[in-house]
């Protein structure tokens, strides 16, 4: 058998209870989603204000590919960047307090088009251990000397920032922590980058349009400054697909000439920036997603109190176990009780949980019922 190996690795990785396998869903994605032909308690998205469904969101898709059609059919610096691009790029670059932005097909892309692009073999991309796999995965690609640092520790991040000479450095980091649920010290990096002359790279997956007033985890810490390259992903709390990156205009230019990631690719379909400028509508005007979502975590964090969960104020509300194998089990069982809820394993974290995340279109109640039923399984298990 050519692929003997491979059948090997993926046999030990079962016996670990590391075995990845995909869910179907037969709806769209919402607070409860068909699965098998069961509606499930939906804790495992990160469409955290419930916009993914959102009727204003669905009718720009439609109204967006009656004027646009469907493909781009072409990478944006050929003949694929259409009115309706830039005037997303606009929306958003205003949105967040920048003076210019460029949108990307993914947030990973755009991870990679900005590391990759900004730096080469004489620079030094100094990163928090818990950053997402992306920016691990761009940092490796973009040849530069890699430093991570212990996560949120500025004091470790000072002696490397100290003691490496580099052409050019840059700090990267999560805002929010995606398997986590914490958040950077903003200020604090913010300062250490003006002190050692480095710039600041925010990757703001779960900070755009929950914190901030939506505006993101920067606003949120009351910080901006030109140094500060700052990232959205548009697929989590702004229910669509992409992302953009918003810096001084002339980072935009530099990477408009010098991100692969950027360059090499076609452009998303037009349709899609005309959804987004919805979804950015939205996200501005309902504050409401934004209030209900933190009721939602008060409650979970309310009931959940002593029972292992991580410390953290997002929708991201991990729960530590002791075991990939208990974790499972949990998993299992809440989902018999309607409730889907992910565990996440090694090597995506270093320890096992449950990784809840909540949403702005959560009935209060089932919120209850997870955190009630999540309890009695725990106390059981002790
Ligand atoms: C999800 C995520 C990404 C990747 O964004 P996609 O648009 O899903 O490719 C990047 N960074 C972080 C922190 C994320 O959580």
């Amino acid at each position: 058998m050519p692929y003997s190996a491979l059948q090997a690795e993926l046999a030990a990785r079962s016996q670990q209870h590391l075995y990845r396998q995909r869910t179907v869903i037969d709806s769209p994605q919402g607070a409860q989603v068909l699965v098998d032909g069961r509606l499930l308690n939906n804790f495992c998205s990160n469409d955290y204000l419930g916009l993914a469904q959102h009727p204003d969101i669905i009718a720009a898709a439609q109204a967006g590919a009656q004027r646009w059609g469907v493909g781009s059919g072409s990478a944006a610096l050929v003949a694929g960047h259409f009115g309706v691009h830039d005037a997303f790029e606009h929306a958003a670059a205003a949105f967040v307090g920048k003076p210019a932005a460029l949108s990307f097909c993914t947030g990973y892309m755009a991870n990679l088009a900005v590391i990759t692009g900004l730096l080469g073999r004489e620079d030094v991309v100094f990163a928090d251990k818990l950053n997402h796999a992306s920016i691990n995965d761009a940092c490796l690609l973009s040849r530069a000397t890699f430093k991570r640092y212990p996560h949120n520790d500025l004091a470790a991040l000072e002696r490397l920032l100290a003691t490496t000479p580099a052409r050019r450095r840059l700090i990267a980091v999560d805002a929010v922590f995606s398997m986590d649920g914490d958040t950077a010290p903003l200020a604090g990096l913010l300062r250490l980058a003006e002190q050692y002359d480095a710039w600041l790279y925010v990757d703001d997956a779960h900070g755009f349009g929950v914190l901030g007033d939506g505006r993101g985890s920067m606003a949120a810490a009351g910080v901006e400054s030109p140094r500060l390259i700052y990232m959205a992903t548009l697929g989590k709390a702004a229910g669509g697909a992409g992302a953009f990156v918003a810096a001084e205009q002339v980072v935009i230019e530099y990477l408009l000439n010098f991100a692969r990631p950027y360059i090499y690719t076609t452009a998303a379909p037009p349709l899609l920036s005309q959804a987004l400028l919805a979804s950015l509508a939205l996200i501005e005007q309902e504050a409401w997603r934004r209030e209900r979502l933190q009721q939602h975590i008060a409650t979970l964090r309310g009931a959940l109190a002593g029972h292992g969960l991580l410390s953290s104020d997002t929708p991201i509300q991990p729960l530590e176990v002791a075991s990939s194998a208990a974790a499972l089990q949990l998993s299992a069982a809440l989902r018999e009780r309607g409730h889907w809820v992910a565990a996440i394993r090694p090597p995506t974290v270093p320890t096992p949980r449950l990784r809840i995340t909540l949403s702005a279109a959560h009935e209060p109640l089932a919120v209850a019922q997870l955190a009630a039923d999540l309890r009695q399984l725990l106390e059981q298990a002790a």
